[in-house]
């Protein structure tokens, strides 16, 4: 009778089977190697559907956040929240209501005078300052 070889399913060895049709493996070792390795895929796969499920959850979270920022009506404190927000996201700079600080730096902008950089102080050991209001340079002991 012709001996008859089969190839390991786990290393792909040839291999003469002691039990026909059965013996899928050529060893022990990679009999329960290729089944470790299965488990192991299986896990994986299990992984990556509870993966699946967290994000489906997460974006049904999303949903629902968004039908109630948007119906104002539902929730009143989620949907003002909502529409500051919004209105923050969509109002440009230029519109946005000036700040403490936006004024304060608006002012120091449009002060009447402006320390000279490049002038050095004069014989009396005055300041220069550009005057915008008379395009003058004007000098002074104090900070003006
Ligand atoms: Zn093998």
């Amino acid at each position: 009778m012709e001996k008859e070889f089969y190839n390991c399913e786990y290393c792909f060895k040839e291999f003469e089977p002691k039990r026909r049709r059965v013996q899928k493996f050529c060893s022990n070792t990679c009999r329960s190697k290729a089944h470790h390795a299965k488990k192991s895929s299986k896990e994986l796969v299990a992984q990556n559907e509870q993966t699946v499920d967290t994000f489906e959850i997460e974006k049904q979270n999303i949903s629902k956040v968004d039908k109630m920022s948007f119906a104002g009506v539902g929730n009143a404190t989620a949907g003002s929240l909502a529409a500051d927000g919004l209105k923050r996201v969509f109002t440009a700079p230029q519109n946005m209501p000036a700040t403490k600080a936006d004024i304060a730096n608006m002012e120091a902008k449009l002060k009447r005078y402006h320390k000279v950089a490049n002038l050095p102080p004069n014989q009396l050991g005055k300041t220069p300052y550009f005057d915008i209001e008379t395009n003058e340079i004007v000098y002074s002991f104090f900070p003006l």
